[in-house]
């Protein structure tokens, strides 16, 4: 791609209020067999069509097939007992009922494969699949089987790297993987965290990207937020690990944030998919408030290296807020185009 600064979302967008509640996190599907399947392939379009009115230049899927951003990937795999649950605290945050691993695990067959063929199907522009890292992946499990979250952690690298080359194949230019636990988890990150992202990467053509971020704006993460004291620091465990990495971009949650941007400065040499937009609020930003962030992170990023983009999923938002959101993020990037542009004259 050669547009420069290249609009991306994160992953996530609202779903229609007749495919499931809307304004609500991993809310049930309101259709069921034939009429489910029809009705996410119909949201997925609407998904790509409002990115691409609103000047996108990266599509997503928006999520619509799927309820959740971890969950939906492992109830396709064999080994894990939805039925069987248990209670564990989701990265050091939050109490949450889980499934528990209870054999090997694999994949029998292909997850997201013919979805991400579907995007493929409705834009010839550049398209990006999200996947959940392998640590995120173990810290919404209970382990009765590996007992050990490094070996877990392994395993489901080798599944998704699986998943991944099929979704190469299908004609997926970016493949993202989710890791917002490299924020919490820094120990392991160094052991293996890195090391294992890095297995579910292998061998791809593909583009490959980490996101990172402090969660959606709900309360659990909003109230550990505000422990985080006037300067978030966390990305200074992950950013030198991963500017070694082999993995080609990195995606963090800047704007509004306590980042300190010149926290981007570790990730030089790498491409870097800049939070430009809140998704915590229901404010939609100005075009100014936007250029503004990619102004300043441009002194820590080449201008052929930064991909404006949101700070997470939009999910939990209104549709409304999310157009202005979209609309919002391309015409701040047009501004600083265009100062781009002017600075080469
Ligand atoms: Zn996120």
């Amino acid at each position: 791609m050669h547009t420069l600064l290249p609009t991306s979302i994160v992953g996530s967008l609202p779903k229609p209020s007749w495919l499931a509640q809307p304004e609500t996190l991993w809310s049930p599907w309101k259709l069921q067999t034939d009429a489910l399947a029809e009705g996410k392939q119909d949201a997925l379009r609407i998904a790509v069509q409002e990115q691409r009115r609103s000047g996108i230049d990266i599509i997503s899927d928006g999520e619509q097939t799927r309820q959740h951003f971890v969950t939906t990937f492992i109830e396709h795999l064999t080994g894990v007992d939805f039925e069987r649950r248990e209670t564990v605290r989701i990265r050091n945050r939050y109490d949450a009922s889980v499934p528990t691993v209870v054999g090997a695990v694999s994949r029998e067959k292909p997850v997201f494969v013919d979805d991400a063929a579907f995007l493929r199907q409705q834009t010839d522009q550049p398209i990006k699949w999200a996947l959940p890292g392998p640590m995120t992946m173990i810290d919404t499990l209970a382990d009765r089987h590996y007992k050990s979250r490094e070996k877990l952690a392994w395993e489901f690298a080798t599944i998704l790297n699986q998943e991944a080359k099929e979704l190469e194949a299908a004609g997926v230019d970016i493949i993202q993987f989710d890791e917002p636990a490299f924020n919490v988890f820094f120990d392991e990150l160094q052991d293996w965290g890195v090391a294992a992202l890095e297995r579910a990467a292998e061998g791809l053509r593909a583009e490959t990207v980490v996101h990172i971020c402090y969660g959606y704006g709900i309360k659990a993460n909003n109230d550990w937020k505000a422990t985080l004291g006037s300067e978030w620091r966390q990305y200074e465990e992950s950013f030198p690990l991963l500017q070694k990495s082999a993995l080609d971009v990195v995606s963090l949650e800047c704007q509004h944030s306590r980042v300190p941007i010149d926290l981007v400065e570790l990730l030089r040499g790498k491409k870097v998919m800049l939070g430009a937009i809140d998704v915590a609020t229901d404010a939609v930003e100005t075009p100014d408030e936007v250029a503004d962030t990619l102004r300043r992170a441009l002194a820590f990023v080449d201008a052929d290296k930064l991909v404006p983009s949101t700070n997470c999923g939009m999910a939990p938002l209104s549709r409304s807020v999310a157009r202005g959101k979209l609309s919002a993020l391309r015409a701040g990037a047009d501004i600083v185009r265009g100062e781009l542009a002017a600075d080469t004259r």
